[in-house]
């Protein structure tokens, strides 16, 4: 982290910046316990510290916001304590793969600190705020209950430079986008997303990624891609993602990696080696996945991406013209069938603002009551209405948990969530906002003991710290920055399911951001200590 010197930046911003620099610096000589008087003592936990170390049994001394002392420490040498006996006491959750680009109208962020995460990173698949250091600002001024980062993203700039159109950029265009790529950079951001199956970014070729990539590596930022088909043809876009990163020297991260087809089911093994190859050759690539087997996306994907091009009044005139529509629903048939689908049954509506009615209902289902017949016809035709009146985002039951537990195996894929800040009772999402990281220690770790608990946190915590950079966090050890979750091994879990996904994670009592508790004794406290993390990788080159 280091101080963004732009000539727009506010006191507010700046305040917080020097903040985290003060947070970031070397870890200062401990004092011996006894004569330290703490802000706040956590006493007798099992400190998993996120290394991957096994448990230890210390106590944990927070002043100003970070983390004094681990080790013993008296009893009343805290100005404030909590007893954690028979609790894990681990780094507050870094989940490097949502949408909360919102959060600066929504600072609680409950689905996300419930379940235990204390910083995140915005931006992802190509969508993000167009001005990062505005959006930066937003967060520091507002507060929020958890530390804020973001990308700067390939869709925002392109759409920004060349709308929505299907074409190679001119020279112009593809310059204007590397601009504001570059200002996105310096004004913070940590990286650059794509989002390669959504308009525009799928009408881009590789030629020109690698353009605005290069000003990612120039930059020692992240590359972190949704890329153009995680099914079908997994292998080919695992390695123009890998590609992109190694021609210039980006450090990648393939976002929510999956196998979304049936008929590709099996081929994560393919996928990791691809991975393990490349990191062979000295690419440093790392993956990010939701412990789930279910994805969540728009409608439109399932359309052919031609048939997206332009604005809503072009898809609806598309749309509406009888012999377009046969053809666009042929291309849809043909696209499920390569998936090894025969029919939209596998999609549930999660939010469709032109009826509500209709969230929580498969596309049999909604077919049914809007077409009298649930065959595969009578679900494109319910998909044809919805994307008339602009669309859906949906939740899509096609992954298979071999895959999804190969996946979690891999030492460099961590978890995320890949969630949006929820409002609790609001539409059907996707459970894994309000569970991914406990369901992954509960059901993936406690249950089934896929993987072992100190690695499940690893992978929360320094695995994603590394990656992106973020110097003073996912590290239990004095001098960090005092964000900690303390759960419950034998109780922490995943509550919401996609039938009812509105509710908490369970066995998460105290959940704490840059030493404030944001959760304490299971309920949510007001506080708002999270920070914006302005990230400038060209300062200092
Ligand atoms: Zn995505």
């Amino acid at each position: 982290m280091h101080p963004v010197t732009g000539s727009t930046r506010s006191t507010a911003i700046a305040v917080v910046i020097a903040a985290l620099a003060a947070v970031s610096g070397a870890a200062r000589a401990q004092s011996p316990a006894q004569t330290t008087k703490f802000d706040l003592v956590i006493h007798g936990g099992q400190v998993v510290d996120g290394t991957g170390a096994p448990p230890r049994r210390a106590d944990v001394g927070i002043t100003k916001g970070r983390v004094e002392a681990i080790g013993k420490i008296p009893q009343g040498a805290g100005a404030d304590s909590i007893d954690a006996t028979g609790l894990i006491v681990a780094p507050g959750f870094i989940d490097v793969h949502t949408h909360a680009d919102e959060i600066a109208d929504h600072p609680a962020a409950g689905n996300f600190v419930r379940m235990g995460v204390t910083t995140i990173v915005a931006g992802n698949c190509g969508s993000s705020a167009l001005d990062i250091g505005k959006a930066l600002e937003a967060v520091a001024q507002a507060g929020a209950a958890v530390n804020f980062s973001t990308l700067i993203g390939h869709n925002t700039v392109r759409r920004a430079v060349m709308g929505t159109a299907d074409r190679t950029p001119t020279i112009s265009e593809l310059n204007r986008m590397k601009g504001l790529v570059w200002k996105g950079l310096t004004d913070g951001a940590v990286g650059f997303s794509t989002g390669l199956q959504y308009v525009p970014g799928t009408y881009s070729k590789t030629f020109e990624l690698m353009e605005l990539v290069r000003v990612v590596g120039n930059a020692g930022g992240v590359y972190a891609s949704h890329m153009r088909n995680e099914g079908t043809a997994l292998e080919e876009s695992i390695s123009e993602t890998i590609r992109l990163g190694e021609l210039t020297d980006s450090r990648v991260q393939i976002s929510h990696l999956k196998v979304d087809s049936p008929s590709r089911w099996g081929a994560s093994a393919k996928a990791l080696a691809l991975i393990d190859e490349a990191r062979a050759r000295g690419v440093t690539v790392e993956a990010d996945q939701y412990a789930y087997t279910a994805a969540s996306s728009t409608l439109g994907i399932r359309f052919p991406a031609w048939a997206l091009e332009g604005g809503q009044p072009q898809i609806t005139a598309r749309l509406n013209d009888a012999a377009t529509w046969a053809k666009i629903k042929t291309e849809m048939a043909a696209l499920l069938a390569e998936r090894g689908l025969k029919d939209l049954s596998f999609a549930v509506v999660a939010s469709y603002r032109a009826d509500p009615s209709l969230n929580g209902l498969s596309m049999k289902q909604v077919a049914a009551k809007l077409q009298g017949a649930d065959a595969a016809d009578a679900q494109f035709e319910a998909a044809r209405t919805m994307m008339l009146a602009g669309g859906a985002s949906m939740v899509y039951h096609f992954m298979s948990d071999d895959d999804v537990q190969r996946i979690m195996k891999h030492p460099h894929v961590g978890f995320a969530s890949d969630a949006s800040v929820l409002t609790f009772g609001e539409g059907a999402p996707h459970p894994r906002g309000y569970g991914n990281n406990a369901r992954v220690l509960g059901e993936y770790v406690r249950v089934r003991k896929v993987i072992p608990l100190e690695e499940a946190v690893r992978k929360m915590t320094s695995l994603p710290a590394d990656q992106f950079r973020f110097t003073s966090r996912g590290r239990l050890a004095p001098g960090k920055a005092a964000d900690i979750v303390v759960f419950d091994a034998a109780t922490v879990g995943d509550a919401a399911t996609f039938e009812k996904p509105h509710a908490y994670a369970r066995g998460i009592p105290h959940v704490l951001v840059n030493g404030v508790f944001v959760v304490r004794d299971g309920s949510q406290t007001s506080a708002k200590p999270g920070v914006a993390l302005a990230s400038n990788p060209l300062a200092g080159r």
